[in-house]
């Protein structure tokens, strides 16, 4: 009796239930993964992330190779790939985790039929890659939650499932072959800091994080120079860390720091569980439409200003330049640099979530799209219209300079708070600088913003 386990976004082996169930039914098992070419085609498969999976594959193998077991990796249309392995491999059923993209949901569905067509089971496992699946917990009057408060209380009520351990031993069949793995090698499209990819360097992270950085997280996650977030969004957007254990381990470690942490857990589900219900939301604006953006015609030197770093708000360049250097940027500076181009620059959200999807290591439909939606006032932010100033935020998150200085050399002999509006330095000194006079005034995109929401500046 053989079984199929397909590998999605699951990249591990620890507290893994399609694993853990294909184990319980088979004598031997198939661990399988398709590079998918319908990925590829989507756009969606940028260099930073391939290079993360390339490593993630390769970690996957060493640990099934531990266990007596290897990774089988195909490339091409993935039902097609699965169907020929269960053949090869004479398998009676597959199992994998549920996804919760119109992409996946499709692609469950036409690989379902194409099992049942040929007699075998597809068992598609819950709450593997999120704590709290989508629909599990509504409101009364709608198939998901529009607000986050709400959303959370009940969120925090599910009994999560328990967690499991890492199989001890794995058998594959020996005549199914697949492709070679290897970590990545790098290339010079990718980033130059991009961290390792795969289920050992996470679960390193996490000894190190609930060390030394968890019981701080509430008091430092603003802080730009400290750095001290978790750094898990990589994984947990591959699956090399399971969000149920997260959650689960947090809990018991306890305090405000593991509070403020599993909630911020709460948000990756509460978005996942907008996309599932209202997949357009990945392009189209999702609660308020807005229809007067600027957009690569109209604002074209703006755009690109804001895409390497050099549109003169120091705070602004720093992240863009951190985005990519590291293909990962801090999440308060995702705040502003979003509010930034869609709030001040009056820039249409999807040209920066694309850029951000380019870059990004963690890069994620449902967290980019949703969290731009959010920050651009057409999602399901409460206070729409709010804009983030880059100076008195830059003033109060960073407000010795560190970080800025950190990513723009040109301001390294620049103190705060003149770091932060290096064009009040005196004449001299400003004129010494290599570095570019802000793009706009702040009050001109503000009464631009006003404009455009028909609002009285
Ligand atoms: P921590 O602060 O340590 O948080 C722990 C985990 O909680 C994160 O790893 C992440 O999985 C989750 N989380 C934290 N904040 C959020 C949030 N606002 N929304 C959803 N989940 C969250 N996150 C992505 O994973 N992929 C993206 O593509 C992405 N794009 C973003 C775009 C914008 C404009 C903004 C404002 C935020 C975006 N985020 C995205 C959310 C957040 O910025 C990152 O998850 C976070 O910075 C990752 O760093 P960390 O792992 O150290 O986070």
């Amino acid at each position: 009796h053989v079984s199929v386990v397909l590998f999605t976004s699951d990249l591990r082996l620890t507290d893994h239930p399609p694993l853990r169930a294909a184990l319980d039914a088979a004598d031997a098992v198939v661990p399988l993964f398709v590079r998918d070419r319908a990925v590829e085609a989507t756009g969606f498969a940028a260099p930073n992330r391939n290079a993360f999976l390339d490593d993630c594959l390769a970690d996957l193998d060493s640990g099934l190779r531990e266990r007596g077991g290897r990774l089988v990796v195909r490339s091409g249309d993935l039902v097609a790939e699965v169907c020929r392995v269960v053949t090869e491999a004479d398998a009676d059923e597959v199992h994998m985790s549920a996804g919760h993209t119109r992409f996946a949901t499709v692609r469950e569905e036409r690989l379902r039929s194409a099992l049942e067509a040929a007699g075998r089971r597809l068992f598609v496992h819950d709450a593997v890659t999120v704590a709290v699946p989508p629909g599990t917990v509504t409101p009364a009057s709608s198939d998901h939650f529009a607000v986050f408060t709400p959303y959370y209380r009940q969120w925090a009520q599910v009994p999560l499932r328990p967690a499991f351990g890492t199989p001890r031993r794995v058998s594959v069949p020996e005549e199914v072959g697949g492709e070679k793995v290897s970590a990545h090698g790098g290339s010079s499209e990718v980033s130059p800091a991009l961290p390792p990819g795969g289920e050992s360097a996470a679960r390193g992270r996490v000894t190190a994080y609930w060390r030394r950085g968890l019981g701080a997280y509430e008091d430092t996650r603003d802080d730009l120079a400290a750095d001290a977030t978790s750094r898990f969004s990589p994984h947990l957007h591959f699956g090399t860390l399971s969000p149920v254990e997260l959650v689960r381990r947090a809990r018991r470690h306890g305090g405000p720091g593991a509070e403020a942490f599993v909630r911020q857990l709460a948000w990756r589900d509460f978005h996942r569980q907008v996309l599932a219900a209202r997949p357009d939301a990945a392009r189209a604006d999702y609660r308020t439409k807005h229809d007067r953006w600027r957009t690569e015609r109209t604002a074209a030197e703006d755009i690109e200003a804001w895409r390497t770093g050099r549109t003169g708000y120091p705070l602004i360049d720093a992240a863009m330049r951190q985005l990519r250097h590291e293909g990962w940027m801090h999440n308060r500076a995702r705040l502003l640099t979003a509010s930034f181009l869609a709030k001040t620059l009056y820039v249409d959200w999807r040209i920066g979530a694309a850029h951000f999807l380019h870059w990004l290591v963690d890069g994620d439909v449902a967290n980019n799209q949703l969290n731009w939606q959010w920050m651009a006032g057409t999602g399901t932010d409460t206070r729409p219209n709010r804009v983030l100033n880059p100076v008195t935020q830059a003033k109060k998150y960073d407000p010795e300079g560190t970080y800025v200085r950190r990513w723009v050399p040109e301001l390294a002999g620049v103190d705060a708070p003149l770091v932060h509006e290096p064009w009040k330095l005196p004449g001299l000194d400003r004129a010494a600088l290599d570095y570019p006079d802000p793009v706009i005034e702040l009050s001109d995109g503000l009464d631009r913003f006003r404009h455009a929401r028909g609002k009285q500046p």
